[in-house]
C-alpha cells in the first residue's frame, strides 16, 4: 500500500537539509567563517576540541556586526536570511551566503551555544539551541560581534555520525578549510586552535606571498600576470608553482571566485594545459588562484554547499586562465633569466605512445590510458584537498617539509639481488627485442625482430623502475624483511603528517620499515626493508616514508611507497650499461607486468616501424 502524503515537520526539513549542507564538521567551520566574513569581521578565530576519537566542539568567533535581539530567532529559521531579498538578486549579491539554511541547519543536528552582541546595542545575549529548539536565551554582557559554539555534532543523526572518518582525517579537512580562508582572504586576521593550541594565525593586512609563507607554500611560487582582456570584468591574481614543484594530486590548488571557494575541474585541466608538456601527465602544480568576474556572469547556487559555480561563458575562462598561465610561466623565467625548459614536439607523434594512445604505436590497440585522476582517492574529491593541503610534504622540495633530519648516518645494507624472484609474466614482443647499444647513457636501443619492425628507443631509468616496483610488490606479497639501520633517523613533521604517519603504522611494519612515535610530532625510523638496497642518505628514507603522506587510502600509500621504493636505486639516465646488462634488462622487462610504462604512468619506450623510419627519410 502506497502511504498518504504528508508534508514533512520542520525539524525533518531541516534535517534534510542539514544532510546536505553540512557534510562533516569542516562544514560547519566553513559556514560560520562564511557568516562571519559576511558579517564584516577582521579577527576571526575558529577553535576546536577534540577527545581521542572525535571533535567535541566547534567555536567560531569574530568582531563583525553581530545579531540583533530581533533578528536572533530568524537567523535559526529555514529561509531567513539578510543577504538576499528575492531570487534576483543571487546574481548580484557579493555575500558568502545567502540561502539563510546554515544556522537552522546546524542547529538540527547539534547543539549550539551563539552569544552576540550587535554593533549598536549596548549589552548582549546569549541563544542555546539544539535539535532546532530554542533551550535558552539570556541577556549577557558580551564584546561586539558574535561567537558561535557548536557541540554534540550529528547527536541526531547517528547514520551521518557513523560516516565521520578518523579524528585525524576531519581535523585534516578543517585545516583545509580554515587554510583556504586564509589564502582567499588574506586581509583579515585569522587563527585557527586545536585543543587550545595554535596551528595557524595570519595577520591581516599582509601580501597574499606573507599568508602564503605562514602557511608553508614553496616560496619559489610565480605570480600569475594578467593580461588585458577583452572578457568584460574577468581578472585572474594569485600565484603557481614552478613546473618543477609538482604534486600527484589537485590537493594544493585553491581556486575562489569572487572570494568563494571553489573546486573545478574543468578549470584545474586549464591550469594544468598552461603547463603544457613542463609538467607530466599525471602531475599536478600548486596554486592559489583568486578569480573576479562580474557576478551577473556566475551562477553560486548551483551545489548544496556552494562549492560549485556555473559561469555563463566557461570556455572562455578556461580558455582565458590556460592564457594567463602560460604567460605567466613564461614572462616569470625570462625576467628572472631562468630558461624555461625547451619543449620539443616529439620527432614523430606515434613516438609518445603510451601518452597518447595512438593507433599503430607500440601501445597495445584499445588500451586504456586514463588521465589523472584530479585526486588521488575514490572519495569525494575535496577530502584530498583537505588531506594534504598541510604543508605536510613537498615532494622535490623537502627543507618545505615542515620536518628536518637529526641524523645522517646510515649503516651499509646489501644489495637484493634482482632475480629474487621470477615474474610469471611474460611479454615475448619485449622479450625477444634484440639490444643494440645505448646513447648517451641514458636510453637504450633495440631492434624489434620482425619484418618491418624498426626499433624501439627505452628509457632504461623508466625501465629499471618498472622492474623494481614489480618485483617489490611480488615480495610484498611474501613479506619483506627488515634491515636495521646504524643510526635510526628522526623526522621531526608538523602534527597532521605525524597523525598521519602513525595511521599508516600497520603498513609501514608489514613493509619492513621499523618506525615508531618519537616524542611529539616525531617518528624514529630504526629499519627499512632489504628491498630498499643500499641507502646511503636519511633524505632517501625520508622520501620513501613520506610519499604515504599524500594519500589516505592504505593500499594507495603502499602502492606510493613502494614506488618510491622502486625509484631509488634504479639505473639511472648518465649511467654506462655493459651490452650483457642491457639485454638483461630488457628480459626482466619483458616479465613486468606493464612493461610500457613506469610506475609513475610515463611511457618505458617508444617504437618507430620501418615505415616511419622509412617516411622520415622520405623513402616512401
Ligand atoms: P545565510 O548566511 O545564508 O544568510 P545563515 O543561516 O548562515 O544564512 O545565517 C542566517 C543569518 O544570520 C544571516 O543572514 C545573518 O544575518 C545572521 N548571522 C549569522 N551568523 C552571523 C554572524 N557571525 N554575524 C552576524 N550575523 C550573522
Ligand atoms: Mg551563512
Amino acid at each position: 500500500m502506497v502511504n498518504p502524503i504528508k508534508i514533512l515537520d520542520s525539524e525533518t526539513v531541516n534535517q534534510i537539509a542539514a544532510g546536505e549542507v553540512i557534510e562533516r564538521p569542516a562544514s560547519i567551520v566553513k559556514e560560520l567563517v562564511e557568516n562571519s566574513i559576511d558579517a564584516q569581521a577582521r579577527y576571526i578565530t575558529i577553535s576546536v576540541t577534540t577527545n581521542k576519537d572525535y571533535i567535541t566542539s566547534i567555536t567560531v568567533t569574530d568582531d563583525g556586526t553581530g545579531i540583533s535581539d530581533e533578528d536572533l530567532p530568524l537567523a535559526f529559521t529555514t529561509h531567513a536570511t539578510s543577504k538576499i531579498n528575492s531570487a534576483s538578486d543571487i546574481s548580484s549579491c557579493t555575500s558568502l551566503g545567502f540561502r539563510g539554511e546554515a544556522l537552522a541547519s546546524i542547529a538540527s543536528i547539534a547543539y549550539v551555544t551563539l552569544t552576540t552582541c550587535h554593533e549598536q546595542s549596548e549589552s548582549g545575549r546569549r541563544v542555546v539551541i539544539s535539535g532546532g529548539e530554542f533551550l535558552e536565551s539570556t541577556p549577557i554582557g558580551a564584546a561586539k560581534g558574535t561567537s558561535v559554539c557548536v557541540e554534540q555534532i550529528f547527536f541526531n543523526a547517528p547514520v551521518r555520525r557513523k560516516f565521520l572518518k578518523s579524528r585525524t582525517t576531519e581535523l585534516a579537512w578543517m585545516y583545509d578549510t580554515v587554510e583556504a580562508f586564509c589564502l582567499h582572504f588574506p586581509h583579515l586576521f585569522f587563527r585557527y586552535m586545536v585543543n587550545q593550541q595554535e596551528r595557524i594565525s595570519t595577520h591581516g593586512r599582509t601580501s597574499l606571498r606573507e599568508v602564503m609563507q605562514t602557511l608553508g607554500f614553496d616560496d619559489t611560487m610565480l605570480p600569475l600576470l594578467d593580461e588585458e582582456s577583452s572578457f568584460p570584468a574577468l581578472s585572474f591574481s594569485g600565484y603557481i608553482s614552478k613546473w618543477d614543484r609538482t604534486y600527484q594530486a589537485a590537493h594544493k590548488i585553491f581556486l575562489s571566485v569572487n572570494g568563494r571557494r571553489i573546486v573545478s575541474t574543468p578549470l584545474i585541466s586549464a591550469i594544468r594545459e598552461g603547463y603544457a608538456d613542463l609538467i607530466g601527465k599525471k602531475e599536478f602544480p600548486s596554486a592559489v588562484i583568486h578569480i573576479t568576474i562580474d557576478p551577473g556572469e556566475i551562477d553560486p547556487n548551483v551545489h548544496p554547499a556552494k562549492r560549485e559555480i556555473r559561469f555563463a561563458d566557461e570556455t572562455a575562462v578556461r580558455k582565458r586562465l590556460t592564457s594567463v598561465v602560460s604567460s605567466s610561466l613564461v614572462f616569470s623565467s625570462v625576467f628572472a633569466d631562468k630558461s624555461l625548459p625547451v619543449v620539443q614536439e616529439p620527432l614523430m607523434e606515434l613516438s609518445v605512445a603510451s601518452e597518447r594512445n595512438e593507433p599503430g604505436s607500440i601501445h597495445e590497440k584499445g588500451e586504456d590510458v586514463h588521465e589523472p585522476p584530479l585526486y588521488p582517492s575514490s572519495s569525494s574529491p575535496s577530502l584530498f584537498v583537505a588531506e594534504a593541503a598541510q604543508p605536510i610534504y613537498t615532494p622535490r622540495l623537502q627543507k618545505q617539509a615542515g620536518y628536518r633530519l637529526r641524523q645522517t648516518k646510515l649503516t651499509q645494507t646489501v644489495f637484493e639481488p634482482e632475480d629474487a624472484t621470477v615474474s610469471p609474466i611474460l611479454h615475448p614482443d619485449i622479450f625477444e627485442l634484440i639490444y643494440v647499444g645505448q646513447i648517451d647513457c641514458t636510453f637504450l636501443i633495440a631492434q624489434v625482430p620482425l619484418e618491418n619492425g624498426g626499433m624501439v628507443l627505452i628509457d632504461q631509468h623508466a625501465a629499471h623502475e618498472r622492474i623494481r616496483y614489480d618485483q617489490i610488490m611480488m615480495q610484498r606479497k611474501q613479506g619483506i624483511g627488515s634491515q636495521e639501520l646504524l643510526e635510526p633517523v628522526i623526522l621531526s613533521l608538523t602534527p597532521l603528517a605525524h597523525a598521519k604517519l602513525l595511521d599508516f603504522l600497520p603498513l609501514f611494519h608489514e613493509m619492513g620499515f621499523m618506525l615508531e612515535p618519537f616524542g611529539r610530532d616525531s617518528v624514529r625510523i630504526s629499519g627499512v626493508p632489504v628491498t630498499c638496497g643500499h641507502i646511503e642518505k636519511p633524505s632517501v628514507v625520508q622520501e620513501i616514508v613520506c610519499a604515504a603522506l599524500d594519500y589516505q587510502d592504505y593500499e594507495r600509500a603502499a602502492d606510493a611507497v613502494v614506488k618510491q621504493m622502486a625509484c631509488h636505486h634504479s639505473i639511472r639516465a648518465n649511467m654506462p650499461l655493459t651490452c650483457e646488462r642491457g639485454t638483461e634488462l630488457l628480459q626482466q622487462l619483458a616479465q613486468t607486468h606493464e612493461p610500457r610504462t613506469c610506475p609513475h604512468g610515463r611511457p618505458v619506450m617508444v617504437h618507430f616501424s620501418m615505415e616511419k623510419l622509412a617516411g622520415l627519410f622520405k623513402r616512401t
